[in-house]
């Protein structure tokens, strides 16, 4: 058996990994790679003959473990993808809108190469290709072990990190020798709010296990908490607006249930929040229809009948999105995207940076490079929509906010194996899986790997 690391290896997007039983050959995950190069990168043909996947598992919903499914079927995939019921119908709003993004960042490059002469492009995939994907989907629950094929069986446990996350078990045997592997897939924290806590996998022979924070510890979640109910506060006395950048998927539904709390917890007043993003609406649509995959705490709010403490207002078309801009002061709005590097949040961004009385509260991670970053770090003036504005807001970053575990909880999680697993550490920067793996070493001694992309390993 084999097992190559095509993807999400010593970085942390583009997850995708083949497991070769010598008769049967199953991908897990099929990411898009974001950063740099990423449109190159994303364009390269796969290490691997789509037609001859058979099956192909997703953990869960983010971009970078499914961005690429519709090219792997556009090239000649037909297997099965198998994923949990919410993680599938999220998926299928994450890559419309993902084609939907590829279409119109071609057409606007195309309209400018074809004024200098250079060669046209043509999409990564369009909306079409993503209708492709739709049929080939097969949803399963968590906690049974199902038959794939002869010799073939896997099961899902509940990975916590976001609604349908996966942790993927799956036996392969290939003769009389029966194989375990894991793939850990995003694992959550404990206090992530509206799911469950992640499920300890007891024994594997093999385990892929993620790194994102696997040479760091979070600021406390109560602590950021706290900390965003001073801001609030402190912004609405100043007589200011909050602005929330945040990627659609994920933390958004996290921030609406906090608040939510907090407004029945008499933390806040009742408060308006204007979430200017239809795709993120979209997605806590289905986050609503799935009550079956929330946590005691999230079933319990959601069942009584003031579930909605605060007055969430959708925007739909770019007008109303406009019309926030007058909202002065007493508004949250929480729009994409969460890096502040394109969609609705560079509008409320030109309409309140430059405003003492308003603050831009970060609740995720800012790579470099992006606007985000430049606030993050202090820049006085920045360029936003073409104009140069001044950053006259507070700037609140809060990190207690991540959907990933951190350090103790990933070793944790690797604790609770009752016999050792050969692991394979992935989806974290080069240095935190290195670092992630000198900590493994330290505290049980296991056998263990940093993957390069492309690399293959004989087991
Ligand atoms: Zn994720």
């Amino acid at each position: 058996m084999k097992i190559k690391f095509l993807g999400g290896a010593r970085t942390v997007t583009g997850s995708c990994f083949l497991v070769n039983t010598g008769s049967h050959r199953i991908l897990v995950d099929c990411g898009m790679y974001q950063g740099l190069d990423a449109d190159k990168i994303n364009l390269k043909p796969f290490d691997f003959n789509p037609t001859e996947i058979e099956c192909l598992f997703l953990t869960h919903s983010h971009l970078d473990h499914i961005g690429l499914v519709p090219r792997l079927v556009n090239e000649g995939f037909r297997g099965k993808i198998i994923t949990t019921a919410a993680a599938a119908d999220i998926a299928e709003l994450i890559l419309y809108d993902s084609a939907h993004i590829q279409e119109s960042d071609t057409e606007w490059y195309n309209r400018k190469a074809m004024r200098t002469g250079v060669e046209l492009r043509e999409p990564l995939y369009t909306r079409k290709d993503v209708d492709r994907v739709l049929p080939l989907i097969h949803r399963k629950h968590y906690g049974s072990i199902e038959e794939l094929c002869d010799g073939i069986r896997y099961r899902f446990v509940d990975a916590g990190h976001i609604l349908g996350s996966a942790t993927l078990e799956l036996w392969c045997r290939n003769g009389a020798e029966e194989k375990k592997f894991v793939f850990s897939g995003d694992i959550g924290k404990k206090e992530n709010p509206i799911v469950n806590n992640p499920v300890f996998v007891e024994e594997t022979d093999y385990l892929t296990i993620e790194s994102t924070y696997g040479n760091r510890n979070h600021k406390g979640f109560n602590e950021s908490v706290e900390e965003l109910v001073t801001a609030i506060r402190e912004t609405f006395r100043r007589g200011g607006n909050v602005i929330i950048p945040s990627f659609a998927l994920g933390r958004t539904q996290d921030l609406l249930f906090i608040l939510n709390k907090l407004v029945k917890e008499d933390k806040l007043f009742r408060i308006n929040v204007y979430f200017d993003s239809p795709l993120g609406e979209g997605i806590t649509r289905i986050y609503e229809a799935h009550e079956d995959y929330f946590d005691e705490e999230a079933k319990a709010l959601f069942n009584t009948e003031s579930r909605d403490a605060i007055r969430i207002h959708f925007t739909s078309g770019i007008e109303d999105s406009m019309k926030l801009n007058r909202i002065k002061k007493e508004a949250i709005i929480i729009a994409s995207s969460g890096m502040c590097e394109g969609g609705r949040i560079k509008h409320h961004l030109k309409h309140n940076l430059w405003r003492k009385e308003s603050s831009i509260v970060f609740v995720g991670y800012q790579a470099a490079g992006t606007l985000g970053r430049q606030i993050v770090d202090g820049a006085r003036m920045v360029e936003v929509l073409g104009e140069n504005i001044v950053v006259r807001a507070r700037i609140h970053t809060l990190g207690g906010f991540s959907a990933h575990a951190d350090q103790t909880e990933l070793l944790n999680w690797i604790a609770q194996f009752k016999k050792p697993p050969e692991i394979f550490i992935v989806h974290g920067e080069e240095k935190a899986s290195y670092d992630f793996q000198k900590v493994i070493d330290a505290r049980f001694g296991y056998k263990t790997h940093v993957p390069a992309r492309g690399e293959e390993f004989d087991l």
